[in-house]
Parts: C-alpha cells; structure tokens; sequence
C-alpha cells in the first residue's frame, strides 16, 4: 500500500536531455539522499556533471560521467562527516532502468516481514533467524583477554606504508592482495577454510573474503573495506594511507581471526571475513557482493561493518549508527557492550545514506550494524586525506582493541 503511494511522487527532472547517447558509455547512475542532493546541484562544478537527474520522495538518482565520479566523491565527502554518502549503480544502462531502480531504492527493503517484536524501523528485513541471547560469558571475556594490539599495530603499519589503497591504483590491488595473503597463511593449518580474492568487473581491485565453514549453511559476516581514498586530491598518485580509515578495521578483522585459529574454535554456522573493495566511492565492492548474496538467497544472518575503529573521540568510544542498520540486531550490540565492556562510552548516532558497507546489506534486506569511532562531530579530521597515519593515533591500535572485543562477543554469541 505504501509503495502505490510513493509511485505518483516520483518527479522526473531532466536536467540535460540530448546527451544520453553521446555519454552512454561513459556515464553511470548514482543514488544519494536530498542533502547530497543540495550539495551536487548548488555546486558550479558538480552541478554541470549531472547529465540527468531523477527524484524520489528519499533518494534522488543522477546520471554523471563515470571519468568524474572523483570530482563527486570529493564535493560529496568533504562536506560529509563519514565517508561514502553515495552508492554507484555500474548495471543501470539506461534511464528506463534507472526510473525502475528509482522505485525500488525508495521502497522499504524487501522482503516485508510483520512480527510483532520487530522493531518498526526493521519491518522490511528479512525475518531473524539470530539468536541474540547473552549466554557465552565462560568464553568470551576469555577471547577478549587475548586481543593483541601488538599484532593489530602491525597491520596497520604495513597498510599504511602503500602510497595509497585507492580502488583503481596498482597499490590498492596489491594491499588486497596482501590481505588475502595474511588472511590465507592465519587459517593454512585449517581444512574448513577458503580465501577468495573477489573480482569486480568494473575496476582492478578485488574484494577478499574468507570462509570459515560451519555446520550450518548460514553465514554470519564481519566486514570492512581495504580501499583508502584521499578527497583533498583524489587519483591513483595521491598520497592516501588510510591508517585509521580503514587500515586499523581491517586490522580488528585479522584479529578476530586470528582467534579464531588460537583458539581451534569450530564455528557453528559459516563465518565470513570480508575485506570489501572501493567502499570510497559509492560502496561499490559490498554493493554488488550483498546482490550476488540476495539472488543467491544466502541466508546471511548478521553482518557487522568495521570502519573507523582507531580515533578515540573526546567524548564518546563508539557510536552505533542508527539509521540504515537493523535496529534488533543494533540492541543486541548494546547488550553486548553493557555485559562485556560496561565501561565503554557510546551512543546511538545518524550517519545518512551509503554511510559505508552495513548500507548495502541493509539495502538487501539483512541485518547490519556499523560500530563506528566517536561522533560524527568529533570525528578524525585526518580521516580522507594524505594525513590518516598511524602516527596520529601514537601508533597504538588501543582504540581499535574496544572494536576487536565487540566483534570477539558478537561472533561467539551470535554463532
Ligand atoms: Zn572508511
């Protein structure tokens, strides 16, 4: 009922008509919400790189060159507090598809779901198949003892010393490659593994995703992007080391790994580590693998997004991002912070739309939370720029362990 609502709302504006066939090959589709919205078109230089502009009562879409998407990203990103703000849509060939992908943005998540104990916001996503009772307190704080910010520092090190791990420069493919080698030799002495490096067709660098088979078919994932980005000059040559953003999560990722083999733990249902590719611009790594995922119909019961995991803000640890997130799953991360880390200091927060990976599982109709450092307002002024190094942070991963202690309790008591 309320989609046949929303259907008349739908305006179409067509800002340059006339250069749809000389630009098809090089244009792409992008969704944003109405802030973005304001951002792109009121400025001289954004605004000319819309080739055409489609609103929904929520998300806007526009077609823009694909050569660029940089130029949109840095007006984008700098006027935002976090990272993407955008999804690019590398499938939408032409604007009859586009006005289809339109509606469906603007829709609720499919499939609907009514049960009573849903959270209102959640009534879109998929039916829970988790189990968030609290009843490993034998084992995890014993894990979390084990977190080792020696290890954690020298991921972040090393991720940090490529010139930049930028989706289309050489050094982002072979950082990737880097991670799936770690992540490989960390789990070589198991035979219920298998590390993937994930090709994306529309640019070079990969997704790397870890496996760990459980007995059950159903997955739970813990992902974070590889990719870094500088927006002051954004290009393959910038300096972009991305200590913080987003070295220290795939850094918390390894160490829950790591654990995991320390420990010979079994799991229950299959675990998924996933380093996603070119999250910087329009979340375009997670974007497609969460549709390669949903077609599938894998039954992904839990996502967790790490994203900014090492700046300690100065006034709160962590902020669980409230919008686009399942909100059942968010309470259950604040039971877990209360039973395990009752000192910890966080609070519920916005973040707006494409915010980071978590957005496009939601998109898909899982449930996903984004942990994320600080505040919006109090967030790392480093973070998109050739200053994210691993020096601002007195080269300790300290704040990253909170991060790597949530993800432990999550993965123990959700399996
Ligand atoms: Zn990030």
């Amino acid at each position: 009922m309320k989609l046949r609502a929303v259907k008349p709302l739908l305006i179409i504006t067509v800002i340059a008509l006339g250069f749809f066939n000389a630009y098809a090959t090089t244009s792409n589709w992008i969704s944003f919400d109405q802030t973005t919205w304001q951002q792109l078109s009121s400025n001289s230089k954004t605004s000319q790189l819309i080739r055409s502009h489609l609103k929904g009562p929520k998300l806007h879409l526009a077609q823009v060159d694909r050569r660029q998407l940089n130029l949109l990203t840095e007006v984008i990103q700098q006027e935002r507090e976090r990272c993407g703000g955008f999804v690019l849509h590398s499938k939408v060939s032409n604007k009859k598809s586009a006005t289809g992908l339109l509606e469906k943005l603007n829709k609720p998540t499919t499939p609907q779901v009514r049960k009573p104990q849903v959270h209102k916001r959640d009534k879109y996503l998929r039916k829970v198949d988790a189990d968030y009772t609290i009843n490993q307190q034998a084992v995890v704080p014993k894990w979390m003892e084990q977190v080792s910010t020696d290890r954690m520092d020298k991921t972040v090190l090393h991720l940090s010393s490529y010139k930049t791990r930028y989706y289309k420069a050489p050094e982002g493919v072979e950082a990737m490659k880097w991670i799936a080698q770690q992540w490989g030799k960390l789990t070589a002495k198991r035979t219920d593994t298998k590390i993937e490096l994930y090709d994306h067709k529309d640019y070079p660098q990969p997704s790397v995703i870890l496996t760990i088979k459980g007995s059950l078919d159903s997955v739970i994932i813990l992902g974070g992007h590889g990719d870094s980005i500088n927006t002051d000059d954004e290009g393959i040559h910038s300096h972009a080391p991305g200590a913080d953003d987003n070295a220290a999560g795939i850094a918390v990722l390894t160490e829950i790994l790591q654990l995991i083999v320390n420990n010979n733990y079994r799991p229950r249902h299959t675990i998924q580590f996933i380093a996603y590719a070119a999250e910087e611009v329009g979340i375009q790594g997670s974007y497609h693998l969460a549709k390669v995922y949903a077609k599938r119909r894998t039954n992904v019961i839990g996502v967790i997004q790490f994203d900014g995991v090492n700046y300690k803000g100065p006034s709160y640890d962590i902020t669980l991002v409230k919008d686009y997130t399942s909100q059942q799953q968010n309470d259950f991360l604040a039971s877990l912070l209360t039973t395990y880390q009752p000192d910890i200091k966080w609070r519920y927060e916005l973040c707006g739309y494409g915010c980071s990976d978590h957005a496009a599982w939601n998109y898909n109709g899982y449930h996903a939370s984004y942990p994320v450092e600080s505040t919006a307002a109090e967030q790392n002024p480093y973070s998109h720029t050739a200053e994210d190094t691993f020096d601002k942070s007195g080269y300790t991963t300290d704040h990253a362990a909170i991060f790597a202690k949530l993800g432990v309790a999550y993965l123990l008591e959700l399996d």
